[in-house]
């Protein structure tokens, strides 16, 4: 089965919900870390993407792990700022997101709430109850996104990431569908 028609057998419609992924889905990822709205750049076709994807799912929802956090090399405030900037470049193109969900803490933690773990998922549900997993995509370009929405029964969308490549193997074993982009994965979901 391809991966339009295996898409369609989902049956999206405004009662499901999209998990999104942060770096690397929906701007370009930085050596280092992001620390302000400066050297923040969206990826290409991604404001398009989540344009696109508001008409389709009920709720928009990004979950981030930015330990960048606790290693003291941005603060919650510049993360919030940087976020809000977002959401307001997102909403100038007609893109809604409901939340932004972010794990500060270091990775060595395996804090419940950083993915691949699903506190922050438990966290949208609780604010949006109407939020059904099993009813949800996770789209990301890491093992963890993919664990993550694969933890909560969601569908599982990997953006392809060279830089993923030692765990390339294990991602394709368990994503449901594999694009180069948002946009790519958009296109497959919209009939023609
Ligand atoms: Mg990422």
């Amino acid at each position: 089965m391809n991966n339009r028609s295996q898409i369609r057998e989902w049956g999206i419609d405004p009662s499901w919900t999209l998990f999104l992924d942060r770096d690397g889905t929906i701007n370009e990822r930085a050596v280092g870390y992001i620390e302000k709205w400066e050297s923040f750049r969206f990826l290409a076709q991604a404001i398009e993407a989540i344009h696109g994807f508001t008409k389709l799912f009920g709720r928009l929802i990004i979950v981030t792990n930015q330990q960048g956090i606790d290693k003291e090399l941005i603060t919650h405030e510049d993360l919030k700022d940087i976020h809000y900037r977002m959401i307001d470049v997102l909403e100038y193109y007609d893109g809604k997101i409901d939340a932004v969900y972010y794990e500060p803490s270091l990775a060595v933690y395996e804090s419940p709430r950083r993915k691949p773990n699903i506190g922050m998922a438990l966290d949208a549900q609780n604010d949006f109850p109407e939020i059904e997993f099993r009813k949800s995509v996770m789209i990301g370009d890491t093992l963890s996104d993919i664990e993550f929405g694969r933890n909560l029964g969601m569908k599982t969308v990997w953006i392809d990431n060279p830089m993923e490549n030692h765990n390339r193997e294990r991602i394709l074993e368990i994503c449901d569908v594999k694009v180069d982009s948002m946009f790519t994965f958009l296109s497959l979901i919209n009939v023609d």
